[in-house]
C-alpha cells in the first residue's frame, strides 16, 4: 500500500468541539484501513497528535500533515480524486473503475463534516456513495478501503511498532515485539 499508488485520505469541514473524536477516527481509520497519509484541514490539524501518537506506538508507516490550503491540495492533486458523498455514484458500480486508476496511480480521498463546497463535487474524478444514505465519513472510509483494496488490508504487517496485540478469543494480551524470549 505504499509507493507511486499512494493513498492520502483528505479530512474536510472539521467543526470545533462538535467533531473532534469524528475527525481523529477519520485518522485511525484511514491509517488502520491501509491508507499511507492523511491530511487535516483547518482546524482539524488539532487532532494531528493522536493519530501520530498511535502510529508512533501501534507501528506504520503512516504519514500525518494538515493544511490550510485543502482547495489547492483537491485542485493539484496529480491522481485521482474521489469524494466520498451520499449523493454520489453507488461505490458497487465505480468500485472496478477506482481499482483501475489506483493501479496506475495515486489517489486522494476526501470526506467532509459539514456541507462540502461544491467545487469538490466538480474536481472530484469520483463522487462515491455507500448506500444513499446519510451516515458517516468514518463508516464511509472504512467501506471504501475495504473495497479499494479488497480485504488485503485486514493481512497488512506494520513497521517498528511498539506494542502488538496478539488476537485471542477472550481476554486481552498486549507485547512489545521488542522484547526477547531468553
Ligand atoms: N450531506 C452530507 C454528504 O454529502 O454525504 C452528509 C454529511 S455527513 C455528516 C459527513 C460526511 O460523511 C460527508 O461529507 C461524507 O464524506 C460522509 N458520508 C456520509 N454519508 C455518506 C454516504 N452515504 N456515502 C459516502 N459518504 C458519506
Amino acid at each position: 500500500m505504499q509507493g507511486d499508488n499512494h493513498v492520502t485520505v483528505l479530512r474536510l469541514g472539521h467543526r470545533p468541539g462538535r467533531d473532534e473524536r469524528m475527525t481523529t477516527h477519520v485518522g485511525l481509520t484511514a491509517r488502520a484501513l491501509g491508507a499511507d497519509r492523511v491530511v487535516m484541514a483547518g482546524s482539524a490539524s488539532s487532532r494531528t497528535d493522536t493519530v501520530v501518537d498511535i502510529t508512533d506506538r501501534f507501528g506504520g508507516p503512516f504519514e500525518v500533515e494538515s493544511t490550510e490550503e485543502p482547495k489547492r491540495l483537491i485542485r493539484d492533486f496529480e491522481g485521482t480524486v474521489v469524494h466520498l458523498t451520499m449523493y454520489g455514484e453507488q461505490i458497487q458500480d465505480v468500485e472496478a473503475d477506482i481499482r483501475a486508476a489506483h493501479a496506475e496511480g495515486p489517489l486522494l480521498v476526501v470526506v467532509g463534516a459539514e456541507k462540502v463546497p461544491f467545487e469538490v463535487y466538480e474536481r472530484a474524478d469520483y463522487n462515491v456513495g455507500v448506500t444513499s444514505q446519510p451516515h458517516s465519513e468514518v463508516a464511509s472510509l472504512a467501506v471504501f478501503l475495504d473495497r479499494l483494496y479488497e480485504g488485503r488490508e485486514l493481512d497488512r504487517e506494520w513497521e517498528d511498532p511498539d506494542r502488538v496485540v496478539v488476537p485471542m478469543e477472550t481476554g486481552k494480551k498486549v507485547v512489545d515485539p521488542n522484547d526477547r524470549e531468553e
